[in-house]
């Protein structure tokens, strides 16, 4: 029972999504977008962070906790941690192994500090849903020395997004969590497959960065690693080869388009590159589909969450498609049908297929409150 509001915010790259939120029930929220693009009115994160609190403050109640997204939590932080000096001081840190998406947390944190003074605020992790992953799962086969040496491993993101959308499943099939086995895709313009456990996360496609993996808007996902080295010999710089490989791949590199909706028009209309990429996009989920039921053994459903996951009939069903000897049917009058959650395999399928709308500020908001309640 939380008395008065929490506040969550999220930041991305360009973006602050916030909401706030009391006993489940949403107060406000919204999004400023293109942050420090040119012509916009917010220049950066911290500036962001002030409107958001002024708009909130004539309208609302003055939130009692702020939770934050953090991306990147290293090996230090394993669960949503209360934020202090100290606690910030560490996270600045991880923008080595995370530069292009913990700075603007970092950033939206030292803002709601200075502006919320004495209000508890806690870092909640996109990597602390993995950090129980297998070692057989989250080690790389690279020397050992080098890989503890530079921290190393297989972390995993997205766990915010997973973990709501894992709860909200049990509840959707009515089974208790910890009894389920669950292939989670979240499908946005980031994407990535984790494979879920009774509630706790055993793999999951993104590594030590949230580059690997599926084919996504504009990251090209797995790749074999010795492409970096063939193209740095051919003479591109580091920089260069980063940029083709976070901004400049995945649908966009395949067809020049990262909204899979423009995709997903043009290949309806015959475009062959669009196609491709859709192919690419869908045969990739299908090949971790597969490797998540072999390393979970027993699978009771596939989720479907985020923008593409959510509200693309096309992709759900040609992602799952040829799946059939492995129980996974989708039902395409159920696939076709409008949100929210639901279930949209067949009847009688040994595995549910489900869609499951996310929720990452709420599931900020909810680790912050668990965060902040008293020990047991
Ligand atoms: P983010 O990862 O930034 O939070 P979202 O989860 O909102 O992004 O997902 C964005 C992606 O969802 C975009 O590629 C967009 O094209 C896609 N998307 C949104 N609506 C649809 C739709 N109706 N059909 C297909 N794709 C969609």
């Amino acid at each position: 029972m939380t008395v008065g509001p929490i506040l969550a915010l999220n930041a991305g790259s360009s973006s602050l999504k916030y909401a706030l939120l009391r006993n489940g029930g949403r107060l406000a929220g919204g999004t400023v977008a293109r942050i420090g693009e040119p012509g916009e009115p917010e220049a950066d994160h911290g500036g962001a962070v002030v409107r958001v609190l002024d708009e909130l403050a004539r309208r609302h109640p003055a939130p009692v906790a702020v939770g934050h997204r953090i991306v990147h939590g290293g090996d230090r932080f394993r669960r949503p941690t209360v934020l202090d000096d100290a606690v910030l001081a560490q996270i600045e840190e991880l923008s080595v192994l995370a530069p292009l998406h913990n700075p603007p947390g970092v950033a939206v944190i030292r803002a709601a500090r200075r502006a919320l003074t004495g209000v508890p605020q806690v870092a909640v992790f996109d990597t602390a849903f993995h950090a129980d992953m297998p070692a057989e799962a989250s080690r790389y086969a690279l020397d050992t020395a080098t890989a503890t040496r530079y921290g190393i491993r297989r972390y995993g993101f997205h766990g915010i997004s997973v973990r709501y959308v894992a709860a909200a499943t049990a509840t959707l099939l009515d089974r208790p969590l910890a009894e389920l086995h669950l292939i989670v895709l979240h499908l946005g313009n980031g994407a990535s497959a984790t494979a879920v456990a009774g509630g706790r996360g055993v793999d999951t496609s993104m590594g030590m960065t949230p580059l690997e993996g599926l084919v996504m808007g504009t990251r090209t996902g797995d790749i074999d690693p010795a492409v970096a080295f063939h193209l740095a010999r051919a003479g591109l710089s580091t920089d260069r080869i980063e940029e083709l490989y976070q901004h400049r791949g995945g649908l966009f590199g395949l067809c020049g388009d990262n909204d899979m909706r423009r995709v997903l028009a043009r290949a309806g209309a015959g475009d062959e590159a669009a196609e491709q990429a859709l192919a690419a996009y869908c045969h990739r989920i299908r090949k971790y589909v597969g490797a998540y039921h072999a390393v979970l053994g027993r699978l009771d459903a596939v989720v479907f969450t985020a923008g593409v996951g959510e509200h693309s009939p096309a992709v759900r069903g040609r992602a799952l498609a040829g799946l059939e000897p492995l129980g996974i049917v989708v039902d395409p009058a159920r696939n076709a049908a409008g949100p929210p959650a639901r279930v949209i395999s067949a009847e009688g399928g040994r595995v549910a297929v489900c869609v499951v709308p996310t929720d990452e500020e709420r599931g900020i908001a909810e680790e912050t409150a668990a965060a902040l309640r008293p020990a047991r």
